[in-house]
């Protein structure tokens, strides 16, 4: 007998020696308590079931070359759309899908399993920590695929450097962008200046070298806190090959590409920066995936 057929010969049990007690409305209480906890069981038995499925797919895929846990080779394609082997195609495949409002569905119940032996993310992300600009949401990646450093201002310190360096050796992710965004609440107290508590001070400390570079050209007619927030991401870039020699020479060696990138608040692309990079093909510029409306010089709210 199955454990359904035995609810309901303990439920008709339980009914019939209620109803000698002729208290019919305790006997429909009873009726419906045995159901729900029927259904709790039967949706018991179909979570272990496809757990079952998917450690057998997670064993498997395991054992293929080629399968989810190579990273930029990777064969799945969440939400059926083509996935690019060349890393900064496929972050700006996302970002586009992301600005379009197309992002993948993503299953991460069948996708865990596959991720516990191990991970080989394809792209290392320095971002802020500003709520607004979660890299795996603006980039429509799944787990596994983007291993993210994140601080306010996004800067370069030994911390950061060593978790860097253990992605890009260890892991082989052969691509580091370093990310700012527009309103950057860490570059605008920065260009304000005064007191601030101590460790906030060594945020600050590191975003002034270009903050100050910035103020010592009097621009007039641009907005400084935008101007600042693109020479942040080139300095920060140019500190990663400065203060690490591991990443410098690993990028001398052409296994590690960096790149400077902003985010834009307004219409959720990203733009890689002209000049902001070093390694291979570094170069190259690579278009934003939406024109930037006018809106785009509207202050955000800062929170
Ligand atoms: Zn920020």
């Amino acid at each position: 007998m199955g454990r359904r057929g035995l609810a309901v010969l303990i439920m008709v049990a339980v009914v019939h020696t209620a109803a000698g007690a002729q208290d019919y409305r305790k006997v429909i209480d009873i009726v419906q308590r045995m159901e729900e906890r029927l259904t709790k069981m039967l949706a018991e038995e179909e979570r272990a079931r496809k757990a079952a499925v998917n450690q057998l797919r997670s064993e498997l895929s395991a054992t293929q070359p080629g399968s989810v846990q190579t990273g930029a080779t990777a064969s799945h394609e969440p939400g059926g759309h083509a996935v690019s082997n060349d890393p900064v195609a496929r972050l700006l495949d996302g970002n586009r899908r992301f600005v379009e409002g197309r992002t993948a569905a993503r299953d991460f119940v069948h996708e865990r399993p596959a991720l516990t032996a191990g991970q080989h993310p394809y792209a290392i992300i320095l971002t802020c920590s500003d709520s607004r600009v979660p890299p795996e949401l603006l980039f429509d990646e799944s787990l596994g695929q983007l291993f993210v450093v994140r601080d306010a201002g996004n800067v370069v310190d030994p911390v950061v450097l060593g978790s860097i360096e253990y992605a890009a050796e260890h892991l082989h992710a052969g691509l580091l962008v370093v990310l700012g965004h527009e309103a950057c609440g860490a570059v605008n107290a920065t260009i304000k200046g005064g007191e601030v508590p101590p460790n906030i001070g060594q945020i600050v400390q590191r975003i002034s070298p270009p903050v100050e570079k910035v103020k010592a050209q009097h621009l007039k007619g641009v907005r400084i806190d935008s101007v600042c927030i693109h020479e942040n991401v080139r300095y920060q870039v140019a500190q990663v090959t400065g203060q690490s020699a591991l990443l410098k020479s690993m990028v001398d060696e052409g296994h590690l590409r960096i790149l400077g990138a902003t985010y834009s608040l307004t219409t959720g692309g990203v733009t890689f920066l002209e000049g902001a990079s070093s390694g291979t093909h570094a170069g190259a510029s690579h278009a934003a995936p939406a024109p930037v409306p006018a809106t785009a010089e509207k202050r955000k709210q800062e929170h």
